[in-house]
């Protein structure tokens, strides 16, 4: 008895909870509508102005003698011209991740005049974003990467207005930070984070212009404009965590990055100054391999999509890390799939194992073996290791029941499913990996050994 009151006490707070969400949906709604109102109100009163710019922001009606020399190879474009740089002048656009594709966006957008740009990113410059992030430099390094954009883009130009967001973005600020500007720049490089972006967009009616870079390969294209989808129309369900690989994994050329970054600004340029045709409801897909650029249609908007359609599921943002079951930052995040019996720290081995007859098996891909390795590995690739094509070249020393198995990777991930793997196939001898991996040797052992 006692308890079903306490259900139905339940049961009538979660009712309560979810008409007051509701209820805060349409504010917000409201509000919206209302800003969307006075921008178009503004832009009727001064034909001058773009609809596009931030309500109660000073309006730019000229230009000034700087901007004419500044801009003068732009201003003589008849299709840009003078409205356009105001345009362009009276703009905010929001950049999220300041990398391989944020930095060559925010360069081009600030150089171009974009009146202020925001800036945000959660982490901090290092060696490894050098090649292809080229707004930071080498005295900059531990430096926020927003903090190191904003350096460097008043360095090229002092006239623009740059906010910096040094933080991750999620569900709690997300709304706070992008009403206050007029486009998204998509730079991140995770499934999460681009969620987290169309939904907060589309809830804003923000155009969104989403680039991404892996490898030899980029893709481009824009949401949330006009009549075409967004992101969740395309996949209305992420992809299983195993199918994705980012940057830090999967490696990059700087030169892929910078060609998206480049014409992630060129689209954000064309939504503000309402040139051309914005490539939305269109998918760019960049080869550079075969250095080809081929454009091809995408689905219409989705009739019953989560979040764009008229009776949106989602009317507020969710936990989108749960959502995707992967995590919004490339930070290390250890697995933990082996119990500690069946691992060993770096400096165990060192001490231990290293002097000793043993197998040091290193799982990663051989361009990775060739970069560094500890002198007593030997290379074989994981894929080799599941698919058992090892067995043959190890077999008479596998035969030695005494021997020690060592698996090593990177970081400590990959080793610990070859475990699972090898043990498997040899339950009698002693199979292990080095936790932290070949990070945890640089950290903990030889400070000489390279990272990467
Ligand atoms: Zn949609």
């Amino acid at each position: 008895m006692i308890e079903s009151e306490a259900e139905s006490e339940r049961t009538k707070l979660k009712r309560e909870i979810s008409e007051l969400r509701a209820a805060l949906n349409r504010k917000e709604q409201c509000l919206r509508d209302l800003e969307t109102l006075i921008s178009a109100a503004r832009a009727e009163d001064h034909p001058e102005e773009n609809a596009i710019g931030a309500p109660g922001r000073a309006v730019h009606t000229k230009l000034t003698n700087d901007d004419i020399a500044r801009y003068s190879r732009q201003l003589i474009l008849p299709e840009f011209g003078v409205k356009g740089q105001l345009k362009l002048k009276n703009s905010s656009v929001l950049i999220v991740g300041l990398g391989g594709l944020g930095c060559p966006a925010a360069q081009y957008l600030a150089a171009a005049g974009c009146g202020r740009l925001g800036l945000i990113d959660y982490d901090e410059v290092e060696r490894s974003n050098f090649h292809r992030q080229i707004l930071h430099s080498e005295d900059r390094y531990g430096l926020s990467k927003a903090e190191s954009a904003r350096i460097a883009l008043l360095e090229l130009n002092p006239h623009c207005e740059i906010r910096c967001h040094s933080r991750l973005l999620y569900s709690q600020n997300a709304m706070h930070i992008i009403r206050n500007y007029d486009v998204v720049l998509d730079c991140s490089d995770n499934v999460p984070t681009r969620y987290l972006l169309n939904d907060a967009c589309v809830m804003l009616r923000k155009p969104l212009v989403s680039g991404s870079a892996l490898k030899m390969d980029g893709q481009l294209t824009v949401y949330s404009y006009g009549n075409g989808p967004c992101y969740r129309c395309i996949y209305p369900v992420p992809p299983p965590p195993e199918a994705v690989t980012n940057c830090g994994d999967g490696g990059v050329l700087g030169a892929i990055t910078g060609t998206i970054g480049a014409m992630q600004a060129l689209e954000a340029i064309k939504v503000i100054v309402g040139l051309g045709d914005v490539l939305a409801g269109r998918l760019l897909i960049f080869d550079g391999i075969t250095t080809v650029f081929r454009n091809i249609r995408i689905r219409n908007k989705r009739p019953n999509c989560h979040v764009c359609s008229t009776q949106p599921l989602i009317s507020e943002l969710i936990d989108y890390e749960m959502f995707c079951g992967m995590h919004a930052t490339d930070k290390d995040h250890p697995l933990q799939l082996l119990t500690s019996d069946e691992r060993l720290t770096v400096e165990d081995y060192r001490d231990e194992l290293q002097a000793k007859p043993h197998l040091l098996i290193d799982v990663r891909p051989p361009a990775e073996f060739e970069i560094c390795k500890l002198p007593e590995a030997v290379n074989v690739p994981l894929a080799e290791i599941l698919d058992d094509s090892y067995l043959e070249r190890f077999a008479k020393q596998l035969e030695d029941k005494d021997l020690s198995i060592v698996l090593l990777c990177r970081r400590g991930n990959d080793s610990q499913i070859a475990v699972q793997h090898v043990r498997n196939r040899f339950p009698m001898h002693s199979v292990r990996d080095l936790i932290g991996g070949l990070h945890a040797w640089t950290n903990n052992v030889d400070s000489n050994f390279p990272i990467y």
